[in-house]
């Protein structure tokens, strides 16, 4: 595993936080995204979200749709000349009507499976990589994958960065992704 990524929470990390998205008009992101991103990428970092998605697993979205969202992400991110390299998702639900999407599966978040899934894609080191989040959980994920973990105030981050739960110790706690692609970027080129 050679590369270095950065994985990124979707809602309210990248994009405003609006519940269930279930609707293309609901999608906004944040003004300083696609900055962080092209900035990320020109460093060489591939940028990858993770991201847990049970609205499919309830039946309030389906994949085609979540798949329109992550098309429209990127091409609104085009002209800044960023991009996400790569949308993974966690579609399950435990108590889902639809069979196979009815599981306590490995990839939901907190747990590391989309993470882990992505470095063997894609050839990533977690070790040189960071996760970026604005939910504690993100933070375990990192964790449990083994990557840095930096929380983030945008989205749920508002109130959660001043309630960690206990022994949950991000290795920053910044405003928004733009001011933890600063970070690390400055990390990068200490080590
Ligand atoms: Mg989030
Ligand atoms: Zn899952």
């Amino acid at each position: 595993m050679t590369r270095s990524a950065v994985f990124l929470d979707r809602d309210g990390t990248i994009i405003e936080e609006r519940g269930y998205l279930d609707r293309l008009d609901m999608l906004t992101l944040f003004p300083w995204t696609a900055d962080a991103l092209r900035l990320l990428k020109r460093a060489g970092f591939a940028t990858v979200v993770v991201t847990n998605q049970s609205a499919i697993g309830r039946g309030l979205i389906d994949e085609a749709f979540l798949e329109t969202v992550h098309s429209a992400i990127n091409r609104r991110l085009e002209p800044a000349h960023a991009a996400v390299d790569r949308f993974y998702y966690c579609p399950h639900f435990v108590d889902s009507k639809v069979e196979r999407y009815r599981q306590a599966c490995r990839c939901r978040k907190p747990a590391p499976g989309l993470i882990e899934q992505a470095c063997q894609d894609m050839d990533l080191d977690p070790a040189r990589s960071v996760m970026v989040g604005d939910r504690w959980l993100d933070v375990a994920c990192a964790r449990a994958a083994g990557t840095g973990a930096v929380l983030v105030r945008s989205g749920h981050g508002a109130h959660e960065a001043d309630a960690p739960p206990a022994g949950a110790q991000a290795d920053a706690i910044l405003d928004n992704l733009m001011e933890a692609a600063g970070w690390i970027l400055r990390r990068a080129t200490r080590v």
